[in-house]
């Protein structure tokens, strides 16, 4: 059986760290980005029942939301980078 001891993230920004948990209809959202290797072993878990956070999702408070949506053709971890250079 499999271990799962990687929780749900909670809503929180991950540009500006702000906790949007109590105001989601302000419109902070998850954002999908490109599919990467970890996330295509991830989702092949999920199919044997693993419960997680996806590897190529994050959290992006309402003013960080536009400019993670133009980046989500790329790779998390890349998206990131351009991201939190632009800050
Ligand atoms: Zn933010």
């Amino acid at each position: 059986m499999f271990i799962n001891d990687d929780v749900m993230k909670p809503p929180i920004c991950c540009i500006c760290g702000k906790i949007f948990l109590d105001n989601l209809a302000e419109g902070g959202k998850l954002v999908y980005f490109k599919k990467s290797e970890e996330g295509k072993e991830f989702e092949e878990k999920v199919k044997e029942g693993f419960v997680g956070h996806h590897p190529d999702t994050e959290w992006f408070c309402k003013e960080h939301l536009q400019a993670a949506e133009k980046y989500k053709k790329l790779e998390l971890s890349e998206a990131l980078k351009l991201l939190k250079l632009k800050k």
